[in-house]
């Protein structure tokens, strides 16, 4: 017999937050369904490792269910898809709605870079007969963390004539991959007294591509000449073709799930493609939706967002500027009546580093979609921070969707740091707040996020697209 609850715990139940683990309130068909989910992201992430792979298998998804590639003053409809592809590293698609453009659109907005090894523009060379890549790091990463693993190369070159070579190497069961060396313990006494930050430099992530020397007794630099034959035989490389390149090494491996449960999901890369990927699931699944929905999937935010690709060029808010003339609508009425999810990840609690986050405020794997109302740190600095009106909007659609959700900030006030598009969105004149996964080791070559977060997000995505 349970006994009766005194007025107090009553009171209490009444009034205070309750918490919860997504995996005691979800259904059993309802963790069926997030499984199976999570097995379609997979796939998702091995074939879509770059910004231009998740372009192409965004608009290949996107065609299948219907989308059209969309022309400037193109006549629209209500119940029309369209998809947007800017120079093949972001692209934005739209569901036309039954209400008036001049009402606003429902817009998600994740990035698809993430954090990888970029080779330089003269990336070749030989050191006591090895081969090695020259290379630049792209995004915020621990420098030391992505020396000796296997590492793939995706990428294209562009040749004099103006044909385009596309590489993707290491992906395949029997294909090499790539390795950036680092010192054994035996000899580093000296380099493990440099900082973490420091324990591997930019200049010394190389990329080791050969060993063997091309057979001849009388040129010099044997082994590069060998590599350089290699490419030439197989894609008509020369050299200089290395100048019109863009050659990105990634970590080769596959995702996979974490954990005896399976409850989590370990890969490169889920910074941001989980967010991409949830969103597109959800837009390609609106048929009938009352305010136009539209999803952006956008380049460069892990290098500040800048270029013609990110989110700080004009090419979102052109898209919506055509859309609305498409109407006989103006622009600006469009976007300032415009509520926007910015979709990306946030830090997750790690049991194992409690101490960078304040746990009253932090996101926990399996609580749910994350949704932050500010960002940035030491007194809020550069953030768009939401409106209350807006956060009161975005949780009566959580709440009335039954999904399981959180809030989170990244870090503990003067610890934090770290933006996301929101500000940029914020800053053309509409509603946005961050919404998105947890995710624990953010930014290194695998990491970690939770199924049911997953599921969520896409539900959280699937109510306010299809409303
Ligand atoms: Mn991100
Ligand atoms: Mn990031």
């Amino acid at each position: 017999m349970s006994k009766e609850k005194s007025a107090a715990e009553l009171l209490k139940e009444q009034l205070f937050m309750k918490k919860k683990h997504a995996a005691l309130v979800m259904t059993d068909a309802e963790i069926a369904a997030c499984d199976d989910f999570c097995e379609s992201y997979k796939d998702f992430l091995d074939s879509a490792k770059t910004e231009r792979e998740a372009v192409i298998t965004t608009i290949a998804k996107a065609e299948k269910e219907g989308f059209r590639e969309y022309t400037p003053g193109m006549t629209l409809k209500e119940g029309d898809k369209i998809y947007y592809n800017n120079r093949g590293k972001a692209v934005i698609l739209a569901v036309i709605g039954s209400e008036p453009i001049e009402k606003g659109v429902h817009l998600a907005a994740a990035h698809i870079d993430s954090p990888r090894i970029d080779l330089k523009q003269n990336p070749l060379y030989e050191d006591n007969e090895v081969a090695l890549f020259k290379t630049h790091y792209y995004g915020g990463i621990k420098k030391y963390q992505w020396t000796t693993i296997p590492l793939a190369l995706h990428g294209v070159a562009v040749k004099k004539d103006g044909t385009k070579i596309t590489v993707r190497i290491g992906e395949e069961e029997n294909d090499p991959v790539f390795f950036i060396s680092d010192l054994l313990p035996h000899l580093a006494q000296e380099q493990v007294k440099r900082t973490l930050s420091e324990g591997i430099k930019g200049e010394e992530l190389n990329i080791i591509v050969g060993s063997r020397p091309f057979r001849d007794d009388d040129v010099s630099e044997k082994v590069k000449l060998n590599i350089m034959s290699i490419l030439h035989e197989k894609y008509g490389m020369i050299e200089s073709d290395f100048l019109s390149a863009e050659f990105e090494m990634v970590p080769a491996y596959k995702a996979k799930d974490i954990g005896f449960d399976r409850s989590l999901v370990g890969s490169y890369g889920h910074d941001d493609r989980v967010c991409a990927y949830t969103a597109l699931e959800a837009i390609l699944g609106c048929n009938k939706v009352s305010k136009t929905a539209v999803v952006c999937l956008t380049d460069k935010e892990e290098t500040g967002s800048d270029g013609n690709t990110g989110l700080c060029s004009a090419y979102l808010k052109n898209f919506l500027y055509d859309l609305a003339e498409s109407f006989g609508a103006k622009g600006r009425t469009v976007i300032a009546n415009t509520e926007c999810l910015s979709a990306d990840v946030n830090a997750a609690f790690d049991p194992t580093f409690p101490d960078v986050v304040e746990k009253r405020n932090a996101a926990f794997l399996n609580y749910g979609v994350v949704v932050t109302k500010f960002t940035g740190a030491r007194g809020k600095s550069g953030t768009s921070d939401a409106s209350a009106e807006f956060v009161g909007r975005v949780r009566a659609l959580m709440e009335k969707n039954n999904i399981v959700w959180q809030t989170g900030e990244l870090g503990k006030v003067d610890l934090g740091g770290g933006g996301t598009v929101a500000a940029y969105l914020a800053n053309l004149d509409m509603d946005v707040i961050d919404v998105g996964v947890p995710v624990l080791a953010m930014h290194a070559p695998y990491e970690v996020v939770a199924k049911t977060d997953v599921y969520m997000t896409y539900k959280a995505f699937c109510a306010f697209l299809s409303e």
